[in-house]
């Protein structure tokens, strides 16, 4: 990787300021910020190259073709998928686990079953429900340890013959915890559910191959590893994707349409259905290209230091109860944590007045604070452009909000 410095140039929403403070971003989870290869790209874009792809009978239309096309092999490459085939270009993870969900790849009757984590982001859950309560599924709910991480032992005694699906995230968005896919996968399997695996959190901050994990699908966002908004991926086993229909019909996506009947193109183009997020995708392009530039190993080891010293610094502080795993192997770079009794609203509003930003709420994971018996959690997430100065001083601030709320007689 190269220095901090140079790497924090590339970002220019990082020079900001807030509240009349230098902006100290730690709130990556939700989004990451964008370098200045994928803004380039975007205007690039817009004011070259802005043609519609897979139409159009001049240099220009086949050359922006290319350009999308190509990112689906790079998107390939980086999740070690076996062809680019298996990428279908989505709004984002919540876009691809619906269609992972409603696509008719898995088809339930009454008393099957769907099993999820305690740790699930709504994304990976609502679907889940709404798709139990048509066909007569059973939600099942794999707990956690009290360490916050998945019981393994919880995990085989749900599984069954029953068990037609289950959907995990690759790293939860609260907890850090990292789960092992590839076991969950191997052990699923041998039951024959279809594995669905959520890696919002996971790409761009750790290797993923999907082959390793052996998966059915695994969904992820564009946003969340320095590209734009509005794209994402659903990755499945070739397979599995030749068992789902389109759930968008009409242009782009047919192969012939005659009065009474369409045919349709292949997977995965029959899925791409209307004018795409084409921006997006060269956005993307740009993003991975960056990040396997930075090194996908070398972002993942800086943020597990800086994640570690984060949680290390608040644990230090007596009121804190940071969640979530200790160990730096089974973490990624989220951390969330309370003060005292006080509301994590609060806590933030107190941090975002000296520049600091994070989230507190629930974090779109509601059964997870009924799970930890709280309303919601302040959470801060790095990034591998964030600095342990910048981590120091959030520590700094959680301390001076403890000391003050203690002196006002709160929390
Ligand atoms: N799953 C997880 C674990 C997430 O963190 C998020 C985003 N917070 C999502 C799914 C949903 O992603 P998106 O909003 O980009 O569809």
């Amino acid at each position: 990787m190269q220095s901090i410095n140079t790497v924090r140039a590339d970002f220019p929403f990082l020079t900001q300021t807030m509240n009349g403070h230098p902006l100290i971003y730690l709130d990556n989870a939700a989004t990451t910020q964008k370098p200045w290869p994928v803004l380039q790209a975007l205007r690039q874009y817009y004011t070259q190259e802005n043609v519609n792809v897979h139409r159009g009978g001049y240099a220009r239309a086949a050359a922006t073709t290319a350009e999308y096309e190509g990112v689906r092999m790079q998107v390939a490459r980086l999740i070690n998928a076996s062809s680019a085939r298996e990428i279908v270009f989505t709004k984002g993870t919540t876009e691809a686990l619906n269609w992972a969900a409603f696509g008719g790849a898995v088809s339930l009757k009454p008393q099957d079953e769907i099993l999820v984590t305690v740790m699930e982001h709504h994304s990976n859950l609502v679907p889940w429900q709404i798709l139990a309560a048509r066909t007569g599924a059973v939600l099942r709910f794999v707990e956690l340890t009290t360490a916050g991480t998945l019981d393994w032992v919880d995990f085989q005694r749900k599984l069954s013959t029953r068990t037609r699906v289950v959907a995990v995230s690759a790293a939860s968005n609260v907890l850090g915890t990292v789960n092992p896919v590839a076991a969950i996968a191997r052990t699923a399997h041998e039951v024959g559910a279809l594995v669905v695996v959520d890696a919002a959190q996971a790409i761009g901050h750790m290797p993923v191959d999907v082959q390793k994990w052996g998966a059915d699908f695994v969904a992820f966002s564009g946003h969340k590893m320095l590209g734009p908004t509005g794209i994402g991926v659903l990755w499945g086993q070739r397979a599995v994707l030749e068992r789902m229909h389109p759930l968008e019909y009409g242009g782009e996506m047919i192969s012939a349409v005659t009065r009474n009947e369409t045919t349709f193109k292949e997977v995965p183009w029959c899925f791409e259905g209307g004018t795409q997020n084409i921006a997006g995708v060269i956005g993307l392009g740009k993003a991975i290209r960056y990040l396997e530039q930075q090194g996908i190993a070398t972002i993942q080891a800086r943020e597990q230091r800086l994640a570690a010293r984060l949680a290390a610094g608040l644990r230090a502080l007596p009121q804190v109860t940071v969640y979530g795993p200790v160990s730096g192997e089974q973490r990624n770079g989220v951390v969330a944590f309370n003060v005292g009794s006080l509301h994590a609203h609060d806590v933030a509003t107190v941090l975002d007045a000296q520049g600091t930003a994070v989230r507190a709420g629930h974090h779109c994971a509601q059964v997870l604070m009924d799970h930890l018996g709280v309303p919601g959690t302040v959470r801060a997430s790095v990034a591998f452009y964030n600095t342990t100065a910048e981590v120091d001083a959030l520590i700094t601030q959680v301390e001076r909000t403890e000391a003050f709320f203690k002196k006002h007689g709160m929390g």
